[in-house]
């Protein structure tokens, strides 16, 4: 693990290690087998920065469950691009379903927002929100559903454990932020 790294023209230092993502995503797993005890949620992951904050939740759910993902159109470099075109693969059988949508970070909300009125068309029983990082500072809408948070961090743009900066860094085990100081977060 380093403290530093280079991705694409940037310099990222290391922010959340892999060991504290992992505790934290057991801690969120446990929280969730316990509120949807008896049911049989549907867990949806929003591609591509959640694919491996999906795959390491689900380890931890022992839940009968579905599991599918959607697609949406963002974010380009560190910098929101504002438009949100379309969500794809969103499932006509959600109607009367318990949905918990899994994301990779809550900035804005407008993402979330757009993907929420969407999945709303199927008549979902339930929908609650599931990501590991929220940036408290950049919500910019409302998101009443958001349930299960891994981290609150600053409005520092990060990258690794799913997230890119112009496609490069999903593949890191840590998270790393823009600023090259460590901070160690719980
Ligand atoms: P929102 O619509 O909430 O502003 O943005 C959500 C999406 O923007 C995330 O799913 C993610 O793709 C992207 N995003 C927001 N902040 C960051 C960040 O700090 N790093 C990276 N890599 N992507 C981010």
């Amino acid at each position: 693990m380093k403290n530093t790294i280079e991705v694409g023209d940037k310099q990222f230092g290391l922010f959340i290690e892999n060991d504290s993502i992992a505790k934290r995503t057991r801690l969120i797993g446990l929280e969730i087998n316990a509120d949807y005890e008896g049911r049989c949620p549907v867990f949806i992951g929003v591609l591509n920065g959640s694919f491996l904050f999906m795959g390491d939740l689900l380890k931890e759910v022992d839940l009968s469950c579905e599991v599918g993902f959607i697609r949406v159109s963002s974010y380009e470099g560190t910098e929101s691009s504002g438009a949100i075109k379309e969500v794809f693969g969103i499932s006509n059988n959600l109607k009367d379903r318990d949905v918990i949508l899994v994301e990779d970070i809550v900035d804005t909300g407008f993402t979330l927002k757009f993907i929420l009125e969407k999945m709303y068309q199927q008549q979902p029983a339930s929908v609650r929100i599931c990501t590991l990082l929220y940036k408290p500072a950049s919500i910019q809408t409302p998101i009443e559903e958001l349930e299960y948070i891994g981290f609150e961090i600053p409005n520092e743009f990060v990258v690794g454990y799913g997230l890119d900066y112009n496609g490069l860094g999903r593949n890191l085990k840590d998270i790393y932020r823009v600023s090259p100081d460590h901070i160690s977060l719980p």
